[in-house]
């Protein structure tokens, strides 16, 4: 059996037959990895810490017939504020359940996951979960190529200033001319340099953002829309997060 090294972020576990589990793994190596790890579930098992999800681990791994399997892991950083705090968890699990339903096994993208890594981080260290997980989001979409466009009209091409209408199937904002949808977001300067700032602003500096309240929630209902009609993605973990913190999931 080939063995092979990864560092990766626990995303997603679950329990399998008797002690063992399944764990989703974004790894800065291989990208998503699935593997099975036995004895989880008795005591003083030596792969318990490393599927706790929000954990940093080294892993080694040893590639099966139908599944990999997690043989050794080694925790770096374990992010345990998340899961002590509900806001936090449902935004730290909207995150990871988005990661591992968007990406593919065998696809790495180092960049996304040191992006995941400083976001979940930042969260870690008592960030707002609004603002990284939708700064986490976008960062998400560029990396897979399918950020909204919204610098120019997405039917046309014309150029704008950043402030229309956003239309989900048009995949961005489009002008008055190329307006088809009803089922519109409508972009204001406020929407324009609040997601300004949550593209440009590196995990750390999040926190300088003050953004309010209605605006928040309008670019996090663009995130969504966007998200489920470009990557076909409902997530369960919206559903958490929309009862944790009211409509459409924005509040703090
Ligand atoms: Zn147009």
């Amino acid at each position: 059996m080939r063995t092979y090294t990864a560092r990766g972020i626990t995303l997603l576990v679950r329990r399998f037959r008797g002690s063992e589990r399944i764990a989703t793994f974004y790894t800065r190596e291989q990208g998503k990895v699935e593997a099975v790890a036995s004895g989880v579930g008795k005591p003083g098992s030596k792969l318990a810490g490393a599927l706790e999800p929000f954990t940093l681990s080294d892993l080694l791994l040893a590639t099966g017939r139908n599944m990999d399997r997690l043989t050794q892991a080694q925790v770096v950083e374990a992010w345990h504020h998340i899961p002590q705090e509900v806001t936090a968890f449902g935004y730290g699990t909207w995150m990871a359940e988005l990661t591992a339903r968007a990406t593919e096994p065998g696809a790495p993208h180092p960049e996304l996951f040191e992006s995941l890594e400083r976001h979940l981080r930042a969260l870690d260290q008592g960030g707002k979960g609004a603002m990284i997980s939708a700064a986490y989001g976008f960062d998400l979409l560029d990396h897979l190529g399918l950020s909204p466009r919204l610098d120019c009209c997405a039917r046309c091409g014309q150029a704008n200033t950043g402030v229309g209408r956003y239309e989900a199937e048009a995949g961005g904002l489009v002008c008055a001319a190329c307006q088809m949808s009803h089922h519109h977001l409508a972009l204001r300067p406020g929407h324009r340099a609040l997601l300004h700032g949550l593209r440009r602003l590196v995990p750390e500096r999040l926190q300088t953002v003050k953004p309010r309240e209605a605006e928040m929630r309008q670019l996090l209902l663009l995130l969504r829309r966007h998200i489920a009609y470009h990557l076909g993605l409902t997530l369960k973990s919206d559903r958490f997060l929309s009862q944790l913190v009211g409509a459409e999931g924005s509040g703090e």
